[in-house]
């Protein structure tokens, strides 16, 4: 277990240098310690500097860290080759980092790759090329203008777009139109300097007009700007105009010429929030995300180190990019789960971005309409404050919540067979769809069917390499294993019974559903969309274009549809299975069903049109189903809170998983055994497991689990250190801490 590293020793406000012939500590982006190196003649480095070194037969790219400690002998030290020429990671980076190693307990150079890869390249990041308008309009050059293609050239002339789907993704239209504009001659690309990427955002581009509880709400954001440290939970229902006002407090940050970052939960989430900024502002921000080519990840990483990248809209990651000046976070969505990385250096994205404000000394604005229990508890200690919009904007009104039960109403067979709409769902749609509007069915479940059942002898078909079923995807005529991604045709006969013919299909994806919906509503123009159809940026956008333009009557879909997106014309939101999700042992089980069925509810009626939610369940006396039909949810949150409290759980007691795994069940079962005989005892301190997870085998390896719980009081990490240490772990078995736990799988 790699020992976590203190603070930079460097808490003066200017970085400490080292003389030519100085030993000093270099942090490499590995999972090891620092080394010691010798500064070459000629530089003076400083704390902070990026250099390259030796490190065995290779070069590597590193941090100066601090001052030498290793005694080796100064003849036997190497010596740094040179520093790079890229803007140093400054103080408060540096200290992020650190933290986040410790509290973690990952080794500081993991954490530090996150911060540092994308200098590590190498290669200049000087220039980049760029689509921009030739100047040529369509009519030059012989092609049909069309609003798609004005919006392109516009946008394209706003900023820089270094890829076809970048630049279609922020006019929000398919990406096909850039090709054929770049074709014709009326886009053209061009080689650009990198510290022109980003152009300055305007703040006076397109001033917004607040109602009054905006406009409240705006001021008390503005006056945390400038103003230190301070966490504010903007609480507002959907589409009560959060990101508007959110805004206002990145155009305060803006004026006083400090950078800004907008971390958003996922990459089909940036779209939209990205045409809101050019609307706004009118230039696109930097986005950072793992879609980035490498090129355009190295310019942005230095433009932000330079401070020429004013806002960075981005993905959990976006955390450790360098900034120069940053003057204030905005976490959008804050109670979701994405925010949690769960591999590699596993964190929290949310609570690690209050640590960098705090560590920066900058206000942070977490956005919710349904905040995490952990933000609520957060307010009510008065740690966090609130600012609270109570409406929605405009004529729009909150979509009232019905409940179908399932027990009831059961639905209807037909001539396709098997059915899952119950029948006051059915005519919720046919009503929808005479007047014109749209509905979504939503149903958190990709392909056709989650198992697939051998009819003759039970038998149920699995995953080779993991404890999961396979599941049928008809499109893509496939058997899929959502853990590990193995796939492989549906076999003739059962690899049990040998029976041929026998499979049948148990229980709903969205395919089937999409195949009733088509069954019942020949005429209607219906898509199926899951994270699988939308795997590249452009396809969201597509999609999106799609609906607005009202070329989609019945969206059929899972969690991507689900959050942030605003579909004026969308007025019915029917869930297949309100109960998914509310079974198996979770500790947020509850709280995440709540908060993504208010979120998909509230997709309805966000526009001039009233909309409506219909939930299908099979236990409408559930405190989650009671909760959302009346819309209080104070009492669900109040609920949760005593039966958290009761348990000693997150956030009234904390939690350290620890997972170990292998290809080798004996080996693994031995570690597990010796962990809990080393466990830790004390008051308020108590090891369960280790037991075999829920998902067993995961990729062929064979996972158990234990978990530490602690009173909220006690820091659990240097127990964890001093216990692990206390064992010996063999090679074959891989031990994983996730500090925090968020999946219990
Ligand atoms: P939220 O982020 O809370 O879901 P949004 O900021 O997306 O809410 O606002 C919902 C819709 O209302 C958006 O289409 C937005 O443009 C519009 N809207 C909100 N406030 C205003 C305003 N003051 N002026 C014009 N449109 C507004
Ligand atoms: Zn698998």
């Amino acid at each position: 277990m790699p020992s976590p590293l203190a603070m930079p020793a460097d808490t003066a406000d200017a970085a400490p240098t080292y003389p030519p012939g100085a030993q000093v500590a270099v942090l490499l982006p590995l999972p090891v310690d620092v080394y010691d190196y010798r500064v070459p003649e000629d530089v003076t480095l400083a704390a902070g500097d990026i250099v390259e070194v030796p490190l065995g037969r290779r070069f590597e790219t590193g941090v100066v860290w601090g001052a030498g400690t290793s005694d080796v002998p100064a003849g036997k030290l190497r010596d740094i080759v040179h520093r790079l020429d890229v803007p140093p990671l400054n103080e408060p980076l540096r200290q992020f980092v650190a933290w986040v190693a410790n509290y973690t307990l990952q080794p500081v150079g993991a954490v530090l790759r996150m911060a540092l890869n994308p200098a590590r390249g190498g290669q200049a990041i000087n220039r980049v090329s760029v689509i921009v308008p030739s100047g040529r309009s369509c009519a030059e050059v012989g092609v049909k203008s069309t609003p798609a293609r004005d919006k392109l050239v516009a946008t394209a002339g706003r900023g820089a777009f270094s890829t076809a789907a970048a630049l279609a993704r922020a006019a929000g239209v398919g990406a096909g139109g850039v090709s054929d504009l770049l074709k014709a001659g009326v886009l053209t690309t061009v080689s650009q300097a990198a510290t022109s990427m980003f152009a300055r955002p305007d703040i006076t581009h397109a001033l917004p007009r607040l109602e009054p509880a905006q406009t409240a709400a705006t001021r008390a954001l503005a006056e945390k700007v400038g103003g230190g440290f301070s966490v504010t939970l903007l609480d507002g229902v959907t589409g009560s105009g959060k990101t508007e006002v959110y805004l206002e407090a990145i155009a305060a940050a803006l004026a006083r010429g400090k950078q800004v970052l907008v971390l958003v939960p996922e990459i089909a989430l940036t779209a939209q929030s990205l045409a809101r900024f050019v609307g706004r502002f009118g230039v696109r921000p930097a986005e950072w995300h793992s879609d980035l080519s490498g090129k355009v990840r190295r310019a942005t990483w230095h433009d932000v180190a330079t401070g020429d990248a004013a806002v960075v809209v981005g993905a959990r990651s976006a955390l450790f990019l360098p900034f120069r000046d940053l003057g204030l976070i905005v976490v959008d969505e804050e109670h979701e789960a994405a925010f949690k990385q769960e591999d590699g250096v596993i964190y929290h994205a949310r609570d690690m971005a209050v640590v960098r404000a705090r560590l920066s000394q900058i206000p942070i604005v977490l956005a919710s309409a349904t905040p995490s229990l952990e933000t609520v508890i957060n307010v009510r200690n008065k740690r966090f404050q609130r600012v609270h919009l109570p409406e929605r904007y405009g004529a729009a009104a909150l979509p009232p919540i019905g409940l179908i039960d399932m027990r009831a109403h059961p639905p209807e067979k037909g001539p396709w067979g098997r059915s899952w709409l119950a029948p006051p769902l059915v005519e919720a749609v046919n009503q929808t769809l005479a007047a014109g509007e749209q509905a979504l069915l939503y149903l958190n479940r990709r392909g056709y069917a989650p198992v697939t059942i051998c009819r003759t002898c039970g038998h149920r078909l699995h995953c080779p390499n993991c404890t999961a079923w396979l599941v049928e995807h008809k499109l893509s005529r496939r058997l899929m294993c959502h853990h590990c991604g193995y796939g492989a045709k549906l076999p003739e006969t059962c690899p049990s019974c040998s029976a041929t013919d026998s499979f049948v299909p148990c229980g709903p994806g969205i395919e089937r559903i999409a195949e009733e919906a088509m069954a019942r509503w020949p005429h209607a123009r219906i898509r199926a969309v899951a994270s699988d159809t939308l795997d590249r940026p452009s396809a969201v956008a597509e999609l999106i274009d799609d609906i607005l333009a009202h070329r989609i009557d019945l969206l059929v879909g899972t969690q991507i549809l689900a959050k942030g997106h605003h579909f004026p014309q969308l007025t019915l939101v029917g869930v297949v299975d309100a109960d998914l999700g509310l079974s198996g042992w979770d500790l947020r089980a509850a709280e995440r069903t709540y908060q993504m069925l208010h979120q998909v509810a509230g997709r309805a009626g966000r526009a001039e049109k009233p909309g409506r939610a219909m939930l299908q369940t099979h236990d409408p006396n559930n405190v989650v189903m009671r909760a959302l039909a009346k819309g209080d949810t104070e009492s669900f949150i109040a609920q949760e809170i005593e039966s958290r409290q009761l348990l000693s759980m997150p956030p009234f007691g904390r939690l350290v998983a620890v997972i170990l795994s292998g290809p080798d069940l004996v080996a693994v079962t031995a570690v597990g055994k010796q962990l809990a005989a080393a466990a830790p005892t004390g008051d308020d301190i108590e090891v369960l497991g280790p037991a075999p997870a829920v998902l067993a085998v995961l990729r062929g390896r064979h996972r158990h689990r234990l978990l530490l719980k602690t009173g909220r009081d006690i820091r659990p990490q240097p127990i964890v250190a001093d216990w692990l240490a206390r064992v010996r772990i063999p090679a074959s078995v891989r031990v994983q801490i996730d500090v925090d736990p968020y999946s219990f799988m």
